[in-house]
């Protein structure tokens, strides 16, 4: 895909009137910027839920695609480390059920198969678009970190590799990333990257408004980083 592609996929979401990629849209432009996204593949059926897991490869994780849903765990739309074609089955249909309990009205795409992507650390990329300043990148790590600590940093596009390598010293939990208690230092190489490629992302594509990479996992030095979540929204 070229970035006339990622054009495509935000001109074709507009047309439908939606204020979000699909998540499964959101790798095919994020993968353009050679960002390190998942193996994914969208199933209208348990059948093609299990020919994707068996193409992707065991373990493999389920996820709710609509485009009225945000938070997919609060309502059961996620189901991780699947490891039989039976647990995907199982799984599928749990999903739809749950969603269906939970978000009657939540219009149903289909089901993300998606890799299970080893545990590593849990780190936050995200940009917004402010209406003064443009594209502003944020960084930190996942969960308690940013929702009860708000432990971030932020730099406004163009950020290069310096400013990136300098937003991962500013949280203030930067010592975790260097390693703590018998945990490996982390690839931090591989997080200033997709800080760079997120910032360019967002400065070539007006329409973007918010980029949320959350989870991405990051693994020992060495050993790279893959985002696990992404949410794309768009200007309509
Ligand atoms: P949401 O943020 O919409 O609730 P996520 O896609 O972030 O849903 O999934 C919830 C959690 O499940 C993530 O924070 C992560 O811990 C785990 N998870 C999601 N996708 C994967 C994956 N592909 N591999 C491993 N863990 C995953
Ligand atoms: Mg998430």
């Amino acid at each position: 895909m070229t970035s006339d592609k990622v054009d495509e996929v935000i001109e074709k979401a507009r047309a439908e009137g939606r204020k979000k990629l699909l998540e499964h849209e959101a790798y095919d432009v994020l993968r353009v910027y050679d960002l390190p996204v998942p193996k994914a593949g969208l199933a209208k059926e348990a059948n093609d839920a299990v020919r994707l897991a068996e193409e992707i490869g065991y373990p493999v994780v389920l996820k709710i695609v609509s485009p009225d849903i945000v938070h997919k765990s609060d309502v059961g739309g996620v189901k991780v480390g699947l490891k039989t074609a039976e647990e995907v089955k199982e799984g599928f249909n749990s999903i739809l059920g749950s969603v269906k309990e939970k978000a009657p009205d939540a219009r149903v795409v289909g089901v993300l198969v998606q890799e299970m992507v080893p545990e590593g650390l849990e780190v936050i990329v995200g940009s917004t678009r402010d209406p003064t300043f443009g594209p502003v990148l944020m960084f930190g790590l996942g969960g308690i970190f940013v929702e009860v600590l708000k432990d971030v940093s932020f730099r406004i596009a163009p950020v290069t590799k310096y400013d990136a390598e300098t937003m991962l010293t500013e949280i203030k939990a930067a010592k975790i990333l260097d390693g703590y208690r018998g945990t490996p230092p982390r690839d931090k190489k591989a997080l200033v990257d997709i800080i760079v490629k997120l910032s360019k992302f967002m400065e070539d594509h007006e329409l973007v408004t918010d980029v949320d990479l959350n989870p991405i996992m990051s693994f020992e030095e060495g050993k790279g980083a893959k985002i696990a979540d992404a949410r794309v929204l768009i200007k309509i």
